[in-house]
């Protein structure tokens, strides 16, 4: 038993494990800093949404990105799970929304009027100071309605407070729309589905990827055009990559889409030339 406890007490304190936290307190410190003191190593980058059918650009989704000194260009995938358990979700998630508002409104002021997504999480939803940060923002940036959409996963639905579903009318009062991301992967049931104003639904890019496929993949993204197109949402696929994907979504009369195809998500300044350099050249108006 000794020798098993001793063990134990040796696996507990293996030397992997204190790295692995020490680590995670690390970059916790770091990502701390970043948001007090230099935000500069915060930057959005902004993936072009098309409508495949006139080549226009209808949109952009704002994609967080860390340059952290030592680490370089790190993904949201590598830092929003910590964020979001150390509570640092909340300042990020705002640095987010109000540098995504700012870039909106340079655009708007060099011509180019472009809707812009950005993700939510939960986390942020819940505290009672996001409508009015959010009312800050479209006023300081003379935020037009429809301009400024929020994605969340269908994660964020469950929650059966009355006072949460408030927070989601509150925003649509300020002129936000939502999205429902990475569409098709959770489990919200239609009847949920109907108590939030959802305005379009992102296909997640698992259902894209093996398209055309004639399968259970092609059958969803049938489906959920169908029960769109009967309660009046929009639909983007997401995680477009071929010529291949684009043609079925076409045929099976999904318009919007995201994706590789397209462009990967880009600084600022290279989605602004994207747009610019499109056949269907954009501007105001
Ligand atoms: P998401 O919202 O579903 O964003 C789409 C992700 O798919 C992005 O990854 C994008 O770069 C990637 N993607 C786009 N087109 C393609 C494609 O054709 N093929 C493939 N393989 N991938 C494609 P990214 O930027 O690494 O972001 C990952 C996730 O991190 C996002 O998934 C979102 O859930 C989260 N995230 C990003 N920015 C933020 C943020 O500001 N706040 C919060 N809370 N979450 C964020
Ligand atoms: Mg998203
Ligand atoms: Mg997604
Ligand atoms: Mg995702």
């Amino acid at each position: 038993a000794a020798k098993q406890a001793g063990r134990d007490t040796l696996r507990y304190y293996s030397p992997e494990m204190n790295t692995q936290a020490m680590e995670r307190l690390t970059l916790e410190r770091d990502l701390r800093r970043a948001l007090l003191d230099d935000p500069a190593q915060l930057v959005l980058y902004y993936q072009p949404q098309l409508d495949a059918d006139t080549g226009r650009c209808i949109g952009c989704e704002a994609l967080v990105r860390w340059r952290h000194p030592l680490r370089g260009l790190m993904l949201p995938g590598e830092f929003i799970g910590l964020a979001e358990r150390s509570g640092l979700i909340v300042e990020l998630g705002r640095w987010v929304l109000a540098e995504a508002c700012a870039e909106q409104a340079r655009w708007a002021a060099a011509g180019l009027l472009l809707p812009v997504s950005v993700n939510l999480s939960p986390v942020q939803l819940e505290r009672s100071d996001l409508t009015p940060y959010v009312r800050g923002l479209v006023q300081r940036y003379q935020i037009a309605p429809g301009m400024l959409e929020l994605e969340l996963t269908e994660g964020a639905l469950m929650n059966e407070d009355a006072r949460y579903l408030e927070v989601f009318h509150a925003l649509m009062q300020l002129g936000c729309r939502f999205a429902l991301d990475d569409f098709g992967t959770g489990y919200s049931s239609l009847s949920r589905l109907k108590r939030f104003p959802i305005n379009r639904l992102k296909i997640d890019r698992a259902f894209v990827s093996t398209l055309p496929g004639g399968g259970d993949d092609e059958a969803v993204v049938r489906a959920t055009l169908s029960m769109a197109r009967d309660m009046g949402m929009d639909v983007v696929a997401e995680g477009v990559e071929t010529a291949e994907q684009q043609l079925s979504l076409l045929a099976m009369g999904c318009t919007q889409m995201q994706g590789y195809r397209f462009a990967r998500p880009l600084p600022a300044a290279e989605l602004y030339h994207f747009v610019a350099r499109l056949p269907q050249a954009q501007s105001s108006g």
